[in-house]
């Protein structure tokens, strides 16, 4: 199963001419624009000013012209980029199966870089976990290319993000949810997957700096500390729980056609999974932006303490 998304994503690249269908194939693939805006914004709150600097002028060398160059834009780059570079489709999620729960396995035991060859050009069959912690290594690395630093930034900006979608860290053998044909009251029938990547997070509001606000208003010191403890490894069996338990648990029994008509009970409850998992990608990101580009002067554990100074 690890390998029929990729398949899927290279056939729709390969039949998406149109751009309708580009548009419909995009959007079933990963956190919509909004959902990865959410999280740089989030993760933007929580940066320190001089790695908000640092940042910024990373991101300012930016000429793909794929994205506007704020944080909040350029976290949706990686998913423009896979347009045009169909070898980084499949380290937008992990494939964890939710019969054997075997993350080593769906990250394709984990291959490691050739020699002398920088984290944007490793394997294409690689998982989301692996490439957030070759990307953050890069950014650390003061000996890194500066070309190559902003494709980490980039991928990080991004990728963070979708280990953080319930359906980008599992898979039920069926493409994460993308054979899952479903509807809700008030909502367009779609595709599983795309209900998580987007129906449920427009559910929180359109406006990704009101949405990004409100959720940073919620998030609590206790929760922060708990969150930055982890790992991207953790971060993803955390997601690959909530879509066992709820993207997948609360599913319905389906209709005689096979599609699932989603509660009411379903649709709220997904919201505020929705709602936690993108607060807790915008904290981690922050964390691992704050730790790579921090300098020794600023220890992991006082990195947080900072700039939650002000917050409750
Ligand atoms: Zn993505």
């Amino acid at each position: 199963m690890k390998l029929n998304r990729q398949l899927f994503l290279t056939f729709i690249s390969s039949v998406a001419c149109a751009a309708p269908l580009m548009m419909a194939s995009q959007s079933a693939l990963a956190w919509g624009d909004e959902g990865h805006m959410v999280v740089g914004l989030i993760a933007s709150n929580y940066l320190t000013d001089n790695v908000r600097s640092q940042v910024d002028a990373i991101l300012a060398n930016d000429s793909s012209g794929l994205t506007a160059g704020d944080i909040a834009s350029e976290a949706t780059w990686a998913d423009k980029y896979r347009n045009s570079h169909r070898e980084t489709a499949a380290w937008h999620f992990v494939d964890t199966e939710i019969s054997d729960g075997d993350i080593d396995a769906a990250c394709f035991g984990h291959p490691s870089l050739p020699a002398n060859t920088p984290a944007s050009g490793g394997v294409a069959q690689d998982c989301v976990v692996d490439k957030v912690d070759q990307f953050a290594l890069e950014l650390r690395d003061p000996n890194t290319d500066p070309a190559e630093r902003l494709l980490a930034l980039q991928f990080l900006l991004h990728f963070v993000g979708d280990m953080h979608q319930p359906l980008h860290s599992s898979d039920s053998h069926d493409r994460g949810g993308n054979d899952e044909t479903v509807s809700a009251t008030g909502i367009a029938a779609g595709k599983l997957h795309a209900y998580w990547d987007t129906a449920f997070v427009n559910k929180l509001g359109t406006d990704q700096n009101k949405v990004a606000s409100a959720l940073i208003a919620k998030i609590t010191k206790a929760q922060i500390a708990q969150w930055q403890q982890q790992t991207p490894r953790d971060w993803s069996l955390e997601a690959f729980d909530l879509a066992r338990t709820d993207a997948y648990g609360k599913l319905p029994t389906p209709g005689s056609t096979g599609k699932y008509k989603l509660p009411a009970s379903y649709v709220s409850n997904a919201t505020s999974v929705v709602a936690l998992q993108l607060s807790r990608a915008g904290v981690r990101l922050a964390k691992i932006l704050n730790d790579a580009l921090g300098g020794n002067a600023v220890s992991g554990a006082s990195i947080f303490v900072s700039p939650f100074g002000e917050k409750k």
